[in-house]
């Protein structure tokens, strides 16, 4: 088999979906995947609703189309303030899209009902993390606009934590979101569909028993793919972190000279360098690189410590081991190499357990290249 690769272990992605959907459904909440850390990778994005979640989401319209062309039909929302310039593409493909922007919205508008379709509506609010988000002082003005713009559906709302500014979610955001939604809902009575609570640094405080009021959505990308708590990088309980593995190949082992350089107590000379100084290192390269993957974001295997990366080239150092020439070395990816490694172009995509598709879709593909054309 081919190197570098990166190999996914679907079924532990279907078993931490399926633990997250069942574990925030006993506090009414919905779980909407994200997929854009694996580039919408249409077997990764399959096993998240094998799981059982509600529907996906994506920051990017390639890979939403991507997962489109593959057939899936599910509800698809593109959780990245769309462009005015792929407004067609995004009411083609996504069933709604989180916005900021009015004049974007007005776009989509056009967009919608140039296609006679209805595009649905989620106004991010900013709660603190200082990235994308409409001020909650403005946003009931912003959604009593939104309800009367034709070709558009004001879904919900939504809110995003820990991306940017690092800011958690706790207790009072969570009712100043609920809030919210009362307030643009006024006397007439629940109307919002979707209350998005967050992301995956949501869930210590549901876990720990906060109330999320309004909440009814979840949008989690790492917690299913890594099973870990974003900000503290904790395990969660009971799900797989090694539903992903980097593998590279070793193409030079040897050892090295290295000469250390000791200080010496004369003040006007300040390095010398001694026999004792020379150390002979075990090193080897593995054919992998920056170009490839965040290396910083890489736990190595025991009795392998890193040296050093440059773009092409991992040197690594095994004290107590020679690494032939072909070996490979398997690699944990946290969330920033993860991402980067799926969306390298020489880097495989190895799917383990995957589901034979069913046979309607290669008819299904078909007819949807169809309908872009
Ligand atoms: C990336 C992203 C998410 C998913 O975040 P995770 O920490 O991977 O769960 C949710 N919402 C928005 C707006 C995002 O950009």
């Amino acid at each position: 088999m081919t190197a570098p690769r990166i190999e996914t272990d679907l079924d532990k992605i279907r078993h931490n979906a399926r633990r997250l959907v069942q574990r925030l459904g006993r506090d009414g909440i919905r779980v909407t995947a994200v997929t854009k850390a694996v580039c919408g990778h249409p077997d990764i994005a399959r096993a998240m609703l094998d799981g059982g979640v509600a529907g996906l989401a994506d920051a990017r319209i390639e890979n939403v189309e991507r997962m489109r062309c593959s057939g899936i039909k599910s509800p698809i929302c593109l959780i990245r303030t769309p462009m005015i310039s792929q407004t067609d593409r995004i009411t083609h493909t996504c069933d709604a899209s989180y916005n900021t922007e009015l004049d974007a919205i007005h776009e989509l508008s056009q967009s919608a009902l140039r296609a006679n379709t209805v595009h649905g509506v989620i106004l991010m609010v900013e709660m603190g993390d200082l990235r994308e988000g409409i001020m909650p002082g403005d946003l009931d003005a912003i959604a009593q606009k939104v309800l009367k713009i034709p070709g558009i559906d004001l879904r919900g709302i939504g809110a995003n934590f820990a991306c940017l500014g690092g800011a958690a979610p706790d207790q009072q955001a969570m009712n100043e979101l609920s809030d919210l939604a009362a307030k643009i809902e006024g006397p007439g009575g629940p109307l919002l569909v979707t209350v998005s609570g967050g992301n995956s640094s949501n869930l210590p405080f549901v876990f720990a028993g906060g109330n999320s009021g309004r909440v009814n959505d979840l949008r989690l990308g790492e917690a299913i793919l890594l099973g870990v708590d974003p900000i503290s990088t904790d395990r969660i309980d009971g799900l797989w972190t090694d539903a992903f593995t980097l593998v590279g190949e070793v193409i030079e082992s040897n050892f090295k000279t290295r000469f250390g350089e000791t200080p010496t107590a004369s003040p006007t000379s300040t390095l010398v360098r001694t026999a004792a100084d020379i150390q002979h290192v075990r090193q080897s390269i593995v054919a992998l690189g920056e170009q490839d993957t965040d290396i910083e974001g890489l736990s190595p295997p025991a009795g392998l410590a890193f040296i050093g990366a440059t773009s092409d080239h991992l040197v690594v150092e095994t004290p107590n081991v020679r690494l032939p020439i072909g070996a490979e070395i398997s690699f944990q990816p946290n969330y920033s190499a993860l991402m980067r490694a799926m969306a390298a172009p020489n880097v495989e995509k190895v799917m383990r357990n995957r589901r034979p598709q069913s046979r309607g879709r290669a008819a299904e593909k078909i007819r949807y290249r169809l309908a872009v054309a």
